[in-house]
């Protein structure tokens, strides 16, 4: 969709840092994380909210946030994680995505070497 965000990221008009791809959604690190390994799952079809995800590709990235965070988790070093799905005026990007929330102890570390540890 013309002007979003997510739609340019997923098209690789803008750089992001990517942990996984496969031909329903990406993984990367969001660009101002709450904690160390925030990720955000993003199905690359535009979808405007959870509202109007199809039930497949729902399913599909329930799937994934499992497999993501795991791998996540274990390379951090924490023992769980929360998914956070944004709606409405809580959500800034009109674009859906899922934000996986690891329990990293809070510690932030940058970006960078957050993304280095988690792709080696
Ligand atoms: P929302 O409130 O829509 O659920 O959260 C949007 C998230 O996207 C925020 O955590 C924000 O930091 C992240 N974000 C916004 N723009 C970008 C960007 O250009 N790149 C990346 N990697 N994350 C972004
Ligand atoms: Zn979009």
């Amino acid at each position: 969709m013309e002007g979003c965000i997510f739609c340019k990221i997923v098209n690789g008009e803008i750089p992001s840092k990517q942990l996984y791809e496969d031909d329903f959604i990406i993984a990367i690190m969001d660009i101002n994380p709450r904690c160390d390994g925030h990720t955000l799952i993003i199905p690359k079809e535009h979808f405007e909210d959870y509202t109007k995800l199809d039930e497949t590709t729902f399913e599909h990235i329930m799937l994934k946030a499992e497999l993501l965070a795991k791998s996540i988790c274990e390379k951090l070093d924490c023992e769980g994680y929360s998914l956070v799905i944004n709606y409405g005026s809580l959500q800034d990007v009109k674009h859906f995505h899922l934000h996986i929330l690891p329990d990293s102890g809070k510690k932030l570390h940058e970006v960078d070497a957050v993304y280095d540890k988690l792709t080696k």
